[in-house]
């Protein structure tokens, strides 16, 4: 049987212990990590892990465009409200451009798994997309720019206006992209396109479809079986579109819609099928 000797001695002996893991914990991290005690870094995080697939259910993947820009926040908030996952295809370019540029790039990185950082360019082709497929060397350089300069964390593209997918066997692609994707796919790259795109007016940025119209598009897609891999469907949007808040009441509209279907999951593009290793 402990007598109050012993237990005072063991109290104190645990209070020890306990400010030298304390002591221990603040100079590994004034390190910035190292040895045993690392902690998790940004490249733990993003260390593939196997996903799997629930065959019941139907998995969509919302991506945003060519942010950071106007919108990109406001989308990036009102997901995390709904707690759904979502996939931001960032221009480097718009990430100088911006004062709070860098913040948001890195706001999105980090709040994987809720939501990727995905490479869509550096220069966005400065608007002249076929300049920019006809040279594909200057082409590819700029995708890795934006992947080194963004800090993107997987190998995963969009083409700006371009539909073209790549992944593990498979190059489908234009004529005009073609040797662009090509090249993408020897450098171990994946592109994504889209199955279902909400359309944008192009002088205000504001959403063309209704959300019932886009949702009802989207029940569609997944009933004739009309996507690019059955069962998985991927949306095009971009993030200006929702800079105000009435079109943002859309963006939630469209998302709470969806979210009414038990079957629909919201998923991050990483974990889109047939993909080649990530990193
Ligand atoms: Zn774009």
């Amino acid at each position: 049987m402990k007598n109050k000797n012993d237990s005072f001695i063991l109290g104190f002996t645990g209070v020890l212990i306990f400010f030298y893991l304390i002591s221990c914990a603040g100079v590994t991290d004034s390190k910035g990590g190292g040895g045993e005690d690392k902690p998790q870094t940004v490249s733990d995080k993003f260390e593939p892990k196997t996903f799997l697939y629930d065959s019941t259910k139907k998995y969509i993947y919302l991506t945003f465009d060519d942010g950071p820009q106007h919108g990109t926040v406001t989308c990036f908030e009102l997901c995390k409200e709904e707690k759904i996952k979502s996939s931001f295809f960032m221009v480097g370019l718009h990430t100088m451009q911006k004062s709070d540029g860098r913040k948001i790039v890195s706001m999105i990185r980090e709040g994987y798994p809720q939501t990727l950082l995905a490479n869509h360019s550096f220069t966005h082709a400065n608007g002249k997309y076929v300049y920019f497929y006809q040279h594909p060397q200057m082409a590819g350089q700029d995708f890795f720019r934006a992947q080194d300069t963004l800090h993107v964390p997987y190998k995963i593209i969009r083409l700006p206006g371009n539909r073209s997918w790549v992944r593990e066997g498979e190059v489908k692609a234009t004529n005009l992209v073609r040797s662009v994707a090509e090249l993408l796919d020897s450098a171990g790259y994946n592109v994504i396109g889209w199955d279902v795109e909400w359309h944008f007016n192009h002088k205000n940025a504001r959403p063309v479809q209704t959300p019932e119209k886009l949702a009802a598009e989207v029940d569609s897609a997944f009933a004739r079986n009309d996507t690019h891999s059955p069962n998985h469907l991927v949306i095009l949007s971009h993030d200006r579109m929702f800079q105000r808040p009435g079109d943002a009441d859309s963006l939630l509209k469209f998302i709470r819609i969806l979210k009414q279907n038990p079957q629909y999951v919201f998923e991050t593009v990483d974990h889109y099928p047939g993909l080649k290793k990530l990193r």
